[in-house]
């Protein structure tokens, strides 16, 4: 049987499901066994449930977005038309996405080489 430690750090691979089956076993009787760990696990999946319930209500924020399809237009290199399919919206929302996106990793890299002291210039 494993011990607590072992259960701790198999408990999030568990619940992600990406456990063997001999190993979902092992953290089963152990969980059956610990009062502990048991109450640890209830924890995580309530946790969990929460998060599932509130990302439905919310969907991913819009800074999120744009950061996306920066990442797919300027690092992955798709189209505008395939990152309008990927995301599933119109190419018309990609483009003011990668233009908000853009700034925002603009503004993101002047402050950062501002306060690391390679940029003079004016502050935006
Ligand atoms: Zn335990």
């Amino acid at each position: 049987m494993i011990n607590c430690r072992d259960c701790a750090s198999a408990l999030n691979p568990y619940l992600d499901r990406e456990l063997s089956d001999e190993d979902v076993v092992q953290v089963r009787s152990h969980l059956e066994a610990c009062g502990g760990c048991l109450h640890v696990y209830q924890f995580e999946e309530s946790l969990r449930r929460l998060v599932k319930v509130r990302c439905r209500q919310q969907g991913a924020p819009e800074w999120l977005r744009e950061r996306i399809t920066v990442l797919l237009a300027d690092v992955e290199g798709f189209s505008y038309n395939d990152i309008a399919e990927i995301t599933n919206v119109k190419k018309g929302t990609v483009m003011s996405r990668l233009f908000r996106g853009r700034r925002l990793l603009q503004k993101a890299l002047v402050d950062q080489a501002r306060s690391a002291g390679f940029a003079g210039g004016k502050q935006s």
